[in-house]
């Protein structure tokens, strides 16, 4: 019986290990889908918003000059994309292969009592990763770097819901070095995890729909002073030297890199 018994949880234990054996390529497979989806998703939609329901972009005649070059920006934007899609997979594949040997500080469970901690995680995370992104950034324009970091990102002007992703295979495995260092270092519930990958895809789309959509009021002018958005983060595409931060503005502010004209001309 005992024998029995012990049989039956070897043939178990054989069974659990086919189906859950870390894959690594299985992994990167599975999330070079999920990524390539979420990233058409939320490109496709906010260029249709911005062409139709906000209309706030002229659709360009179709055999003009213009509209062929906006084009074929668009379609290098796009394998440029495609390409940082192989790279967030890595990351993504490796973040499972170390989830699986248990030495990521990923959690799943909760309780209610957790909940000021789950959103310090997540503002803490936020404000790691633009000083990360900024000083990487500054890093990634020096002339020597440049070409082999992030020419790629620069050759739309004015950006499109297309360009956010368009990074340089280095500088893609920069930051999704990133990603997983923080995994690996800070007690993060997976819910946190997913929020601030979902914080980070919509806002770097944000801001680069290249032109201001919410109306100036109050509210987003003190935004606007703190937070980068697509007027903000334009500037940076048309004068390299200016607006590298991500989320916030305080590191363009303290390092003396924010536009001096910016507040007249954008939050006035
Ligand atoms: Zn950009
Ligand atoms: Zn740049």
């Amino acid at each position: 019986m005992e024998n029995q018994d012990t049989h039956d949880g070897d043939k178990k234990a054989d069974m659990n290990n086919f189906w859950i054996q870390p894959n690594f390529w299985l992994y990167w497979f599975v999330f070079c889908g999920i990524i390539m989806g979420g990233y058409f998703l939320t490109a496709s939609g906010a260029y249709y918003l911005l062409h139709s329901t906000i209309g706030k972009v002229p659709t360009l005649p179709l055999k003009s000059k213009a509209a062929q070059q906006e084009s074929e920006t668009m379609v290098g934007d796009i394998k440029l994309s495609v390409l940082s899609v192989i790279f967030f997979a890595l990351g993504a594949a490796c973040f499972m292969a170390c989830y699986d040997w248990g030495i990521t500080q990923v959690y799943t469970h909760w309780k209610i009592q957790d909940m000021g901690y789950l959103a310090c995680s997540y503002i803490v995370v936020l404000l790691l990763q633009d000083t990360y992104f900024y000083f990487t950034h500054r890093l990634f324009h020096l002339p020597l770097l440049f070409k082999w970091f992030h020419q790629g990102h620069h050759v739309s002007r004015p950006p499109t819901p297309w360009t956010f992703f368009a990074l340089e295979p280095m500088e893609a495995f920069t930051q999704a070095s990133f990603l997983l260092g923080i995994t690996l270092i800070i007690p993060l519930h997976v819910g946190v995890l997913i929020a601030i990958l979902l914080t980070m895809t919509i806002w770097a789309t944000g801001n680069h729909l290249g032109l201001q959509i919410i109306p100036r009021s109050r509210q987003s002018r003190w935004w606007g002073q703190w937070c980068i958005g697509a007027s903000h983060h334009l500037v940076h595409h048309s004068r390299f030297t200016r607006h590298y931060g991500l989320y916030f503005t305080f590191w363009d502010r303290i390092m003396g890199t924010q536009d001096a004209t910016y507040k007249a001309r954008f939050l006035q």
